[in-house]
């Protein structure tokens, strides 16, 4: 029996893997320049550090979790990676190292979902923390941030959606008004709701149930969301961030909404959402989580992040040019060719060749197959003069040099 990849995972297969590097190192470049420095923590953590640190009431903890017990440990794949990020910050003391603290990471994640078109049970992040700024100018940053990576993607037709779900102060407000409104049809609810409903009502409003939806399409209901529940602080920042996005010329759309699948958000909470990408059209979630790394004890720490899915990124990106070799090395003689490749290959041009040393004509169709740039001919002639003939395979255009003067006419001719 052939044995298959588990469900809802998939190989990065060598024609596409090129694809991945793109993204990832656009990622990298952009955010290094933005100081911004990587953090790799571990894929899997104690299965605690997921329950306190996304939060009982949530999807991802209540029925996503790939859980497993080791050695009578307890242990969880990560479902997301702010918390492990959190733990790493406060394990390893980072709080001593100059504020603001700018991290990103990029890696597999893992959720026990129904596999289906943008969502898998294995699928990549790529995301970014900012600790210990409490003021609304890193929530625009980060968004920010989120935004020109996209655009490095050359993805178009997305919508910024921007709420702030308040403080725990004057949440706990607005959830006893929505649990006052809902309770007489609480029995109409899904099972989850109800579970909800105890746990964190806000979190009903983000209900994909169409019964549950239909529940809160009440105008009282509406009225309370709209009514701008939070506190003066919090209202104070919503308002910088908005002013701070007009200046950056970033569009947005309010969403009262918009509550987040995660417990720890405070304050601003943020999507990006595709236009084209379908039912599972967010490709970027994220928010504030002033509370986070005090719940899992470190000192208090005010932060901000974001994650992108990177299956839905790619879903809806250009796909870019793969990646060429730029020399193959086309010759008879295999001791000289060899020497070739290796002398290309160790100045930086990226060189193969046939290591079967076919006909010479198979040679160079192979150059052409691999979309090399250039044919780089070591035939009878050329080694009995001491010279390279070097085919331009786009132009077709050719000519013979000397053999010295290899590098200098591949390396300028950059195409
Ligand atoms: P959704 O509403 O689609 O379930 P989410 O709120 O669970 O998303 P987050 O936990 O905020 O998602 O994760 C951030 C991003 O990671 C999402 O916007 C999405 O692009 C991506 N993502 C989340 N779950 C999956 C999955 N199972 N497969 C692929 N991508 C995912
Ligand atoms: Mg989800």
């Amino acid at each position: 029996m052939i044995i298959k990849a588990p469900k809802g995972t998939d190989d990065i297969t060598a024609q596409n893997s090129y694809i991945w590097q793109f993204m990832e190192n656009k990622a990298q470049n952009l955010f290094e320049n933005s100081n911004y420095k990587e953090i790799r923590t571990p894929i899997f953590e104690s299965t605690e550090l997921f329950h306190r640190g996304v939060g009982n009431s949530t999807d991802i903890v209540n029925k996503e979790m790939y859980t497993f017990i080791q050695k009578e440990r307890s242990l969880t794949l990560r479902p997301e990676n702010t918390a492990g990020v959190v733990r790493a910050y406060i394990e390893n003391g980072m709080h001593r190292l100059p504020s603001p603290l700018k991290l990103w990471y990029k890696g597999p994640m893992f959720r026990y979902e129904r596999p289906q078109g943008g969502r898998k049970r294995q699928f990549h992040q790529i995301g970014v923390e900012l600790f210990g700024i409490q003021e609304a100018i890193a929530d625009a940053e980060v968004i920010k941030l989120a935004m020109e990576y996209l655009n490095e993607l050359n993805i178009s037709g997305l919508s910024l959606e921007i709420n702030n779900i308040g403080c725990p102060e004057c949440r706990n407000d607005f959830r006893d008004k929505i649990r006052k409104i809902v309770q007489p049809g609480l029995n109409m609810f899904c099972t989850d709701c109800k579970i909800r409903y105890t746990k964190n009502p806000l979190r009903m409003l983000d209900c994909k149930n169409e019964t549950c939806k239909e529940l809160l399409d009440t105008d009282e209901l509406k009225q309370i969301i709209n009514s701008d529940y939070i506190c003066n602080e919090c209202s104070n920042h919503f308002d910088n961030l908005k002013n701070y996005l007009n200046i950056l010329d970033i569009e947005y759309i309010i969403n009262k909404k918009l509550v987040r699948g995660l417990d720890y958000y405070t304050k601003t909470v943020f999507e990006i959402t595709g236009n084209n990408l379908g039912a599972q059209n967010a490709v970027c979630g994220g928010g504030r989580y002033d509370g986070l790394v005090e719940m899992l004890g470190g000192k208090y720490t005010p932060a901000v992040g974001w994650a992108m899915g990177m299956e839905r990124l790619m879903a809806i990106m250009p796909t870019p040019e793969s990646n060429k070799i730029k020399a193959f090395v086309v010759s008879n003689d295999i001791n000289k060719a060899l020497k070739l490749v290796f002398k290309l290959r160790s100045n930086g041009v990226s060189t193969d060749f046939d290591l079967l040393n076919k006909k010479f004509v198979k040679q160079l169709d192979k150059a052409s197959k691999l979309k090399a740039d250039y044919a780089v001919i070591l035939g009878q002639n050329e080694i009995n003069s001491g010279t390279i003939t070097v085919k331009n395979l786009k132009t077709s255009s050719q000519q013979t040099i000397v053999e010295d003067k290899i590098l200098d006419i591949i390396n300028e001719t950059t195409t």
